[in-house]
C-alpha cells in the first residue's frame, strides 16, 4: 500500500505537474471510488477549475481547487497518479483521467479499485472526520511521547494505526523497528523512555530518507531493510538470515539478532 513516502512522492509530482491548469473535464471508469459524492458532485466542482495548492496528511493527498474546496485521493493498496501527454494511449488501469485544456491529463491509477475519491472543505476538517492522529512526518519527540503514554499491545500494529499516527504502513513500520532494533511484538508498555526516543528518531529519519530516494525500493539507503524483506533475505547491518512473522495477518520481518524479542 503507498505509504507517507509514497504519497508524499505523488504530492510533488502533482505540484509539478497538475497545477494551475484549467480541468477540461474527465472520465471516471470506476465510480464506486467516490467517497461521500457523486459523480456530477465531481463534475461541478472540477470541470472548468484549477488546482491550486497541495497538502498531505498520512496517506492522504489532497489538491485545492481555485474555488476553495480540495479534491482529496486515498491510492488503496497499488494505486499512484500519473501525468501524461496529449499524444500517450492511458496507461493501464486508469479509473479517473482528469483532461486538461491544454491537452494533457492526469491518471489515477487503481488496478485493485480499493482508492477513495472525495471532496473536503479543507484537509484539517477531513482529517478530523477521518480520526487520523498527526502526520509522522516531521512529529516532535514531545508530541511522539504524548502520543505513547498509556498505549499498550504490539508495538508495530500501534505504529500502523492511522489514528494513533498517520501514514506509517507494513513496509515502513518494519523499517523503523528494524532502524530502532526493536522486535515489531515488543509491547508498548514495556518499552523504555530510551526505546520510545530510538523509534520516534527511527521514524523520523527513514521517512525523510525514503522520500529522498523518491519512495523507490531500489534507490533506498544500504541499511535499509526495504530491499532485504524477501525469502533468503540477510539483515544489511549484521547479515544474519532475516525472520519473518504474521501480525494481524500482515507479514512483518524483521533481524533476530539487531531486534531481540
Ligand atoms: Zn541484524
Amino acid at each position: 500500500m503507498p505509504e507517507l513516502p509514497d504519497v508524499e512522492t505523488f504530492r510533488r509530482v502533482l505540484e509539478k505537474r497538475a497545477l494551475h491548469r484549467a480541468i477540461a473535464g474527465f472520465d471516471l471508469e470506476a465510480p464506486r471510488l467516490l467517497d461521500g459524492i457523486d459523480e456530477a458532485e465531481l463534475r461541478k466542482n472540477l470541470v472548468s477549475h484549477r488546482f491550486e495548492a497541495t497538502h498531505r496528511h498520512g496517506k492522504y493527498l489532497f489538491t485545492r481547487l481555485d474555488h476553495g474546496p480540495w479534491l482529496a485521493l486515498h491510492f488503496g493498496m497499488t494505486g499512484e497518479p500519473r501525468p501524461f501527454g496529449p499524444d500517450e494511449a492511458p496507461p493501464p488501469y486508469a479509473r479517473f483521467v482528469i483532461h486538461f485544456e491544454d491537452g494533457g491529463h492526469l491518471a489515477y491509477i487503481d488496478p485493485r479499485k480499493l482508492g477513495e475519491i472525495g471532496l473536503t472543505p479543507d484537509p484539517q476538517t477531513f482529517v478530523h472526520d477521518k480520526g487520523l492522529g498527526p502526520d509522522a512526518l516531521g512529529l516532535d519527540w514531545p508530541t511522539f511521547r504524548a502520543l505513547t503514554q498509556g498505549a499498550r499491545g504490539m508495538v508495530k500494529p500501534w505504529l500502523m494505526d492511522q489514528h494513533h499516527l498517520a501514514g506509517i504502513g507494513n513496509i515502513y513500520g518494519d523499517e523503523i523497528l528494524f532502524q530502532a532494533g526493536i522486535h515489531p511484538r515488543r509491547k508498548m508498555e514495556d518499552l523504555s523512555e530510551d526505546e520510545l526516543k530510538r523509534i520516534h528518531q527511527a521514524t523520523q529519519d527513514t521517512l525523510g530518507l525514503a522520500i529522498g530516494a523518491h519512495a523507490d525500493p531500489t534507490r533506498m539507503p544500504p541499511h535499509f531493510l526495504i530491499p532485504h524483506r524477501h525469502k533468503g533475505g540477510h539483515c544489511p547491518k549484521c547479515h544474519t538470515p532475516l525472520a519473518h512473522t504474521k501480525i494481524q495477518s500482515r507479514t512483518s520481518w524483521y533481524c533476530p539478532r539487531c531486534q531481540p524479542p
